[in-house]
């Protein structure tokens, strides 16, 4: 494994330097038409950069201390594959602005009934002249009350396969028929909402691609992987890392309780392992080689880390811990544990800490269930049968119904 970047004085640094110098203090927009936010997407939205390149603009971009625009899923989910499957007219309308983080996206594709069966939803859009008509619910869509736009997923024809029949649409969120209802979490923040539609008319002109063809849309843009060097904190990326939590106990006192200890150096090695994981990873890309079911065991047991991280935090802290929460913070961190900044010191008071066990609960159910990402691992690095679901066409608990007993 060998991560030596190009040198300081490879034309492709030069020329973000120089672009930097012209944008000390670069705005979303700005970013956004010098292809840097999403430098591996086609052009004219991005650069079609190689992993070397994307890793370049990366790390001139955080030694500039320049923050690409927040808008997870318009830049990770709905950008690509409007970039992949959207009319001219839909990438010009929607993507500048996605990059930019002007107009910002939430995901409409869970419901109460179809989470990791996701193909089983029941959301209708019914075409009625030139429009769809949709009834239906989401749920668990996170950031709805902040969106212009969602990425809905709907069932268009029913008499279809489960996964055949539905069609991937730009739902504008602000359309009449549309209520967000915020649900409130353990963490006391309202980051998902419930979201219902009753006789929404969205224009025929915001389907995505074919109709009836939505599925195959839904995964195009789990193999549009950003290469990345930064690790981030065990919050999907967000909040602090293992290595915070050992510099945060070294800081405050030694730990003299034996099992203790041996859970800090036990989260300590994962850290470690993490990180071969993923620059083995980042390796063979820049060798050219695709993600392959690897990214399931990494995000199981990073997933799991940190909750191991988060848990033992609350331990070390004791019953105290459960008095604070973020909102308590005075340093500008109210509000996430994912949004405390991932460097810098945080001792182990900080309110940071303890929403950050809260929130931790989500990493095994978000992004595919622990037990989902186990399904994945089973029979494709290890070859072991199909689930029931894969082979039988059912659902999971038709599957569990089914089993002997
Ligand atoms: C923080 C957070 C943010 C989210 N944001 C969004 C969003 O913005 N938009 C959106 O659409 N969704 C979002 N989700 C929803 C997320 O994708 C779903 O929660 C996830 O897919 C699981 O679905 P479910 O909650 O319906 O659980 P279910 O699928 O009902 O699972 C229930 C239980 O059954 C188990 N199970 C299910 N199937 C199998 C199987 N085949 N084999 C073994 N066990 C199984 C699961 O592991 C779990 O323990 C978010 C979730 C979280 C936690």
């Amino acid at each position: 494994m060998d991560f030596l970047l190009p040198a300081d004085d490879d034309p492709r640094r030069v020329e973000v330097r120089e672009w930097l110098a012209a944008h000390p203090a670069p705005s979303g927009r700005e970013l956004a038409d010098a292809g840097y936010v999403a430098p591996h997407w086609p052009r004219p939205w991005g650069l079609e950069a190689d992993p070397v390149h994307q890793l370049i603009i990366d790390d001139e971009l955080s030694k500039a201390k320049v923050r690409r625009p927040a808008n997870p899923i318009g830049i990770g989910w709905a950008g690509p594959t409007i970039a992949f499957a959207g009319t001219d007219e839909q990438q010009r309308r929607y993507l500048p602005r996605l990059l930019s983080g002007e107009d910002f996206w939430c995901q409409l594709f869970s419901e109460p009934g179809a989470g990791s069966d996701l193909a089983a939803l029941g959301t209708r859009a019914v075409r009625d002249g030139d429009e769809f008509v949709v009834n239906g619910q989401k749920i668990w869509t996170s950031g709805a009350q902040y969106a212009k736009y969602g990425i809905l997923i709907a069932r268009t024809d029913p008499d279809a396969p489960k996964h055949k029949g539905i069609s991937y649409f730009v739902c504008p969120m602000d359309l009449p028929g549309i209520e967000i209802r915020p649900i409130v979490e353990m963490t006391g923040g309202t980051t998902f909402n419930e979201v219902f539609f009753t006789d929404v008319r969205l224009p025929a002109e915001n389907l995505v691609g074919d109709l009836h063809d939505g599925w195959r849309l839904a995964k195009v843009t789990l193999g549009n992987e950003r290469v990345s060097l930064s690790t981030g904190g065990v919050l999907w990326g967000g909040g602090r890392t293992a290595l915070d939590l050992v510099e945060a106990v070294k800081a405050r006192s030694p730990v003299t309780d034996p099992h203790l200890r041996q859970r800090v150096a036990e989260v300590y090695i994962e850290h470690t392992l993490l990180d071969l994981i993923r620059l083995r990873t980042l390796s063979a890309r820049l060798k050219g080689q695709q993600p392959g079911p690897e990214a399931s065991i990494r995000k199981l047991l990073a997933d799991e880390h940190g909750q191991h991280v988060m848990l033992l935090a609350r331990d070390l802290v004791g019953a105290s811990a459960m008095l604070t929460r973020t909102d308590d913070a005075d340093d500008g961190t109210a509000g996430s544990s994912r949004l405390v900044p991932t460097t810098g010191g945080m001792g182990l008071d900080h309110p940071g800490w303890y929403d950050g066990f809260m929130f931790s609960q989500a990493l095994t159910i978000g992004g595919g269930t622990w037990a989902v990402q186990r399904n994945i691992v089973g029979e494709r690095v290890l070859g072991l049968p199909h689930d029931a679901d894969v082979t039988q066409g059912m659902t999971w608990a038709e599957s569990q119904r089914a089993l002997p007993r």
